[in-house]
């Protein structure tokens, strides 16, 4: 097997622009990992000299989250399986902490299903009342709306820094500031944001952030949420008093250790990376428009936009069928449908900002990340033509 360029895919043949699902390790981090897989295995909790070891490590990783996220103690950052896990503990958290003050919840239309699900399990098994606030057709949330929304029983607002989809960069200080004037605790989750713009939760104003390793070249299965300190949270799990009584559970030390490995090379080289991305997707984008007819790009342009993210729809085909013609170049892209039970199932984000059904479904999201090159994206927008025109050609 070839090493590409950036010792990050173990396989030039491999065109892999999905990186909003994950990305790869870094090698570096692995690195990191290894030596913690074979000689630091010790419990943290332990309090023997190689205990104190792990827990070390797991403290000196909890610095480096805080300085990533701008976070004024270390005591702040959760440990966490990942994204999903940091959504689900802050919500029902939350909720559940603060339920004799209200029982209302404001979140977005265009939410993770991690935030969404969350949500939808307090409004059936504990009587929370939603209100999911609809987006403008770039997927912005209008922050008159939010105050529109906002009731005497309000007690938190969950919405996130960027979508995951359609790579929208919500206006979260001014959203933030609207819950702080109405005293209802604020939270953002940043898992796409974070590894492609500066996130400082204390210049957001946030109260509470999740944050997940496996999207900025991390290991997957970790995760951190920020929390405020001061703020009372119900832990969602049962067990040992781990990460201040917050979240029960043998921690995952080398992930952790990874994920501190992963986010020190991302704050270090933070605006490197975006510009070297964003002028990857960019180049794409010019491309595509001037070789392929009848696409629209989805979400906005501009400044406001995920640097890594580009999301078309291409008029009259599904999004599924480029999806497998290019997988069979090698090429890795997503679309915003999921095939269930045989029916292809439309995404709720494009759902949100678009007028039809069928358009949500002609959608493809593309994911650029740092292993990628100008010649991998000349690769894919040949392949994409052909097979954009092949399929025509079947109409
Ligand atoms: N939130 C957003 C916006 C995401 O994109 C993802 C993952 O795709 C998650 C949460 C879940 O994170 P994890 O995969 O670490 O559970």
């Amino acid at each position: 097997m070839k090493e590409d360029k950036n010792q990050m895919l173990n396989n030039n043949e491999i065109y892999y622009f999905d990186h909003a699902s994950t990305t790869p390790l870094r090698k570096e981090v692995k690195t990191v990992m290894e030596e913690f897989y074979s000689n630091k295995f010790a419990n943290p909790a332990s309090s023997h000299f190689l205990g104190e070891k792990s827990e070390r490590a797991v403290e000196n990783a909890r610095e480096e989250i805080a300085l990533l996220l701008g976070a004024n103690k270390a005591e702040e950052i959760i440990f966490t399986s990942g994204g999903t896990e940091a959504d689900n503990l802050i919500i029902k958290g939350i909720a559940m902490a603060y339920a004799e003050q209200g029982k209302h919840i404001i979140t977005s239309s265009i939410e993770h299903p991690a935030v969404i699900e969350s949500c939808k399990y307090l409004e059936k098994h504990l009587g929370f009342k939603l209100s999911y606030l609809e987006v403008d057709q770039e997927g912005f949330v209008n922050p008159k709306d939010l105050k529109k929304s906002i009731r005497d029983d309000t007690i938190l607002i969950t919405i996130m820094t960027a979508n995951n989809e359609i790579g929208t960069v919500q206006a979260i200080k001014e959203l933030a500031e609207i819950a702080g004037e109405n005293n209802i605790f604020f939270h953002s989750d940043a898992v796409q944001a974070v590894p492609q713009m500066q996130v400082d939760v204390e210049e957001l104003g946030v109260d509470a952030l999740s944050v997940s390793a496996h999207k900025f070249n991390g290991p997957k299965g970790v995760g951190a949420l920020y929390l405020k300190s001061g703020i009372k949270l119900i832990p969602q799990q049962s067990g040992g008093s781990q990460e201040r009584k917050r979240r029960a559970g043998s921690l995952n030390v080398t992930g952790i250790a990874g994920m501190a490995a992963a986010s020190k090379l991302l704050r270090e080289e933070l605006v490197t990376k975006v510009k070297k991305i964003k002028a990857l997707r960019d180049y794409f984008i010019k491309r595509v428009f001037s070789e392929i007819d009848n696409i629209t790009l989805n979400g906005p342009e501009g400044e406001n936009r995920l640097a890594n993210n580009a999301n078309l729809t291409f008029e009259g085909l599904a999004g599924e069928a480029i999806l497998y013609n290019l997988s069979l170049k090698k090429i890795a892209v997503s679309t915003g449908s999921a095939c269930a039970s045989g029916s292809i199932s439309t995404s709720h984000v494009l759902k949100a900002i678009s007028a039809d059904e069928k358009s949500a479904k002609s959608a493809v999201r593309f994911t650029f990340g740092l292993a990628n090159d100008k010649s991998q994206i000349d690769y894919l927008i040949d392949n994409l033509k052909d097979t954009v025109r092949h399929l025509r050609s079947l109409k």
